[in-house]
């Protein structure tokens, strides 16, 4: 049975979608996304929260709503919808939970955007990069994605927002890491953010194993890759992710899981939100959208279905997350010679669970489901 952390849900709406189509997107893509209505979706986040106060299903509490769940501040109506969300939560989620993410497409097409975000007081921004102009554009799914990252940056710096620059390691930007950090001294990064009181924080981890990062698993670094991550990068790592981070092949992670590991899949602590798409399906913010992780709909199916479906793993995902062990999965899909590299055992363990999810999937489906299409 599923444990609901916390007792507590939190329900993020996908209004507005997202304009890019990363390679590496945990969520996967879903082409088709309409905007939502923003009266509609709010009414279904409130008519939920009243049901659940009225019912105590499972005893949780329904906490936040969000209006995104992919690309932040995304719609021209922002400000408004920042007012009306900080008004049903009681509070500044994006601040008081430390989000710092950003549109960094409205950033370099909105000027009001930056002084609203200063204004808010939102102090960070995180940017990520995943090689130089060719590999950005291409991972990020969309031209003009890398002159968006220079640009943003700069505006960020300008206005006093401190950028930092989370690189995805992947095969096609391995061999430009080194150009990376010049084009950082280029930017004089290093001098602008430390006039800012901070020391500039640039990070490098492997990118996300389901969804995109699923389907795009080719481009994964190796162990013959882990020498072209200059040394600047692996110790400016380590003091972002703390002295243990260090990268591993799936080799000896495998070795490190042990044989008769019965922990279960399901991690012990997650910040649960639920997921709902702009065709109201409701998916746990666990792994990807995909119609292995489908809870139900929120216009067709009662909210007490839609937590039940949770409670009792009525989706693929769910029954193996809460009835495999860890072992169990590492034995049947893990490979003990692999040497693709992961930054933790987790992001592996999340492969495994894509694979398991994949196969029980397809034994009763033919046709391919959107988010795994091209
Ligand atoms: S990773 Fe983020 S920005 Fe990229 S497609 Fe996914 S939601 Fe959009």
């Amino acid at each position: 049975m599923a444990n609901f952390f916390q007792n507590k849900i939190s329900i993020a709406y996908d209004i507005y979608g997202c304009p890019q189509l990363c390679k590496h997107c945990w969520l996967g893509h879903f082409k088709k996304h309409p905007n939502m209505d923003v009266n509609e979706t709010i009414a279904n986040f409130l008519k939920i929260k009243e049901e659940q106060t009225k019912h105590k299903y499972f005893n949780i509490q329904v906490e936040y709503f969000s209006p995104d769940f992919r690309e932040p501040h995304y719609g021209d109506d922002y400000k408004l919808l920042s007012e009306k969300t900080n008004i049903i939560n009681g509070c500044n989620i994006e601040i008081e939970k430390k989000f710092e993410l950003l549109s960094i497409w409205r950033l370099t097409r909105d000027p009001e955007y930056v002084k609203w975000v200063r204004e808010k007081g939102i102090k960070r921004c995180q940017i990520k990069i995943f090689g130089l102009k060719e590999t950005n554009n291409f991972f990020y799914g969309r031209n003009n994605a890398h002159k968006d990252i220079i640009d943003g940056t700069s505006i960020l710096l300008d206005n006093g927002i401190i950028p930092r620059w989370q690189i995805y390691y992947n095969k096609k930007g391995i061999n430009e890491l080194e150009d990376i950090l010049d084009l950082t001294n280029k930017l004089n990064i290093w001098d602008r953010v430390s006039e800012l009181g901070e020391k500039f924080n640039i990070h490098g981890l492997t990118y996300d194993s389901d969804g995109r990062g699923f389907k795009y698993h080719n481009f994964r670094i190796d162990e013959n890759d882990i020498e072209k991550i200059p040394m600047l990068l692996i110790e400016k790592s380590r003091e972002h992710f703390g002295n243990n981070f260090r990268l591993s092949t799936e080799r000896e992670l495998l070795k490190e899981i042990n044989e008769n590991n019965a922990q279960s899949v399901m991690p012990k602590e997650h910040w649960l939100w639920f997921f709902v798409t702009s065709d109201w399906n409701v998916y746990p913010n666990i792994m990807g959208v995909a119609p292995w992780w489908l809870l139900g709909n929120t216009k067709h199916d009662s909210w007490e279905t839609i937590l039940s479906n949770y409670a009792y793993d009525k989706n693929i995902g769910l029954k193996i997350m809460n009835n495999m062990t860890v072992s169990e999965l590492a034995n049947r899909y893990g490979n003990k010679t692999g040497n693709k590299i992961y930054s933790n055992k987790s992001e592996l363990i999340t492969y495994l669970v894509g694979k398991h999810c994949r196969e029980l999937y397809y034994k009763n489906h033919t046709a391919t489901p959107e988010a795994e299409k091209p």
